[in-house]
């Protein structure tokens, strides 16, 4: 009996210090990504911040290595969008798939989601893929997630108050993967004539 007890108890203490660690990684990761986030906001003055490497196998292994979380969390949506019969079609160095009336995307760093047809939101998608490759495992935090929460504010701003002041490239993530994916793009369509 008494025995069991310890062990109960030490079972406890075991847990307890294994959610100790736990938190102290969630906190360093909401540490890293505020810091990130300032130093990325001050450098955005310096256009484009993220600009892609000229070897293509870099910015494969990249995605794939220090930027797998936001590739792997693309898989769930790409195997849905195959099951309803869209296909993956190569746009610059990534793979879009064009939705019919949308009026948004999204980027999971090797693919990503783009209304039918809309060049400029396409080359903006493709810009968050290399923010993806610099910020990595941050991207979600950085980015990604900032990214949704305002894009859907700004809809229920709209709904309610009418025509918004700011626009949508007026924050620095936007900004940033505007001219990333222009540039981008731009060098790489002239490459192809
Ligand atoms: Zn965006």
């Amino acid at each position: 009996m008494m025995n069991d007890h310890h062990t109960c108890y030490g079972n406890f203490i075991e847990l307890k210090g294994k959610l100790m660690v736990l938190l102290f990684i969630i906190a360093g990761y909401i540490f890293v990504s505020v810091v990130l986030y300032g130093l990325m906001k001050a450098k955005c003055k310096k256009d484009p911040v993220f600009i892609m490497p000229t070897e293509k196998r870099i910015f494969y292994l990249l995605s794939v290595t220090w930027g797998f979380f936001t590739v792997i969390s693309g898989a769930v949506p790409a195997i849905i969008l195959r099951i309803l019969g869209i296909k993956p079609a190569k746009y610059g160095w990534l793979w879009r798939f064009e939705i019919p009336g949308i009026e948004w995307g999204t980027s999971f760093g090797l693919f990503f989601i783009a209304p039918k047809g809309n060049d400029q939101i396409s080359m903006h998608e493709h810009g968050h893929a290399i923010q993806n490759i610099y910020l990595g495992p941050f991207y979600p935090a950085v980015v990604w997630l900032p990214s949704v929460i305002r894009f859907w504010y700004r809809k229920l701003l709209k709904k309610r108050n009418g025509p918004l002041r700011k626009k949508y490239s007026d924050i620095w993530f936007e900004k940033s993967s505007d001219e990333s994916g222009k540039t981008f793009i731009e060098k790489f369509k002239k490459e192809q004539s």
